[in-house]
């Protein structure tokens, strides 16, 4: 049996293909998850569903066959299906005596201090008055192009997991878990009942699987679950399509994967690695080895800059040959960064004037992060 006896706030994510039906949208599966949603507020436990299913509604209504690739059509359709989708939750819970409140997100309402201050204060307003949050990205005005936008759900449950501080994200997706293989094609492929750290060996498993039916976005899913994991959060991957599967999954039962929680970073550290970051430093490997030591960097260190940022933005940092070596907050910015490169520390008053710090960022200001796909 898991032990889940410290869970209190869980983060429920739904996606796209679970609630599509020929119609539009399946809502004996809308009916389902809110019904177990009261359940699981029945037993004590607070609840913030994120679902998909904007864009494939709003398509639905324009009669779209084929999915819609052309982004600002994905916009509008956003547009259209988001209220349809809100329509459906409202209707659901309404029958569980449940009130359901729209959250539309960007990434930058995470990253900034005071919107992100403004989300949790009302966030727990809703929960303390027995209201189900229910989480979208506002797709309307983030994209990918223009670096707003969390991606994919998966990772935005997972964000907005760690910034809740939720004990448990729950993915429920069309496939039973993560699996060694193909289930479809390999007969040696196993369902993992549990993981302990999403490595690399484990993201090669939904990688290796290749087949719609296996993966599933199932990368992204691990992906989330390791943002999860950082915040002390476990993860659930588990099929939506199992009756009773957000009440089993409460009572400790072996249902989907679980990926325990690893490392527990401060609020401080999990803002540094979730923020979008605005350019990079790379430094050399004097310096790298200095920072592994808990040094500050200084500007000695540093070969390059690139990106525009300011003072207070959030940048990854680089070794000479590429590789990612952690995210940090700059107190001077790019420009500052490229006219003082290579100097020494005593030379800052002269080249920037006086008033400035005697570094770029102190060992508190830095979280060490080798893998780039966690970001
Ligand atoms: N926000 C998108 C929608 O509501 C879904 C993104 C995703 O599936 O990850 O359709």
């Amino acid at each position: 049996m898991r032990d889940l006896s410290n869970v209190r706030r869980i983060v429920i994510k739904v996606g796209t293909n679970l609630l599509s039906s020929e119609q539009g949208i399946d809502e004996e599966r809308v009916r389902s998850i809110c019904r177990q949603i009261a359940e699981l507020r029945n037993m004590g436990y607070q609840v913030i569903l994120v679902s998909s299913g904007a864009v494939g509604l709003g398509a639905k209504e324009l009669g779209h066959r084929n999915k819609v690739v052309y982004v600002t059509m994905r916009q509008a359709c956003a547009a259209i299906g988001q209220p349809v989708l809100m329509y459906h939750y409202r209707e659901a819970f309404r029958e569980f005596g449940i009130i359901a409140a729209q959250v539309l997100l960007t990434r930058n309402d995470l990253n900034n201090r005071k919107t992100y201050n403004n989300l949790r204060s009302s966030v727990s307003m809703l929960l303390s008055m027995g209201v189900v949050p229910i989480f979208n990205e506002n797709d309307v005005v983030s994209i990918a192009e223009i670096g707003t936008a969390f991606g994919d759900n998966d990772r935005m449950s997972a964000m907005v997991a760690s910034k809740i501080d939720a004990q448990l994200l729950i993915l429920l997706t069309d496939i039973d878990g993560l699996y060694t293989g193909n289930p479809k094609k390999d007969p040696d492929a196993v369902l993992l009942h549990e993981v302990d750290t999403v490595t690399d060996e484990i993201v090669g498993f939904a990688k290796g699987a290749g087949s719609t039916f296996s993966t599933g976005g199932m990368k992204t899913k691990l992906m989330a679950a390791r943002i999860a994991a950082m915040a002390d959060c476990a993860t659930v991957i588990a099929s939506g399509y199992h009756e009773e599967v957000l009440v089993s999954i409460l009572k400790g039962e072996d249902e989907g994967t679980y990926i325990h929680p690893s490392i527990r970073l401060t609020q401080r550290q999990r803002w540094i690695i979730n923020n979008s970051h605005s350019g990079s430093i790379v430094v050399d490997d004097g310096a790298a080895q200095a920072l592994e030591r808990h040094r500050s960097l200084l500007f000695s260190g540093v070969v390059g800059v690139s990106g525009v940022f300011e003072s207070g933005d959030v940048v990854q940092v680089r070794r000479q040959n590429g590789e990612l070596f952690g995210k940090a907050v700059t107190s001077f910015d790019s420009t500052q960064i490229s006219l003082m490169m290579g100097r020494r520390s005593d030379e800052i008053d002269s080249v920037l004037g006086k008033g400035h710090k005697d570094c770029i960022f102190r060992p508190e200001d830095l979280v060490v992060v080798k893998d780039e796909c966690s970001l």
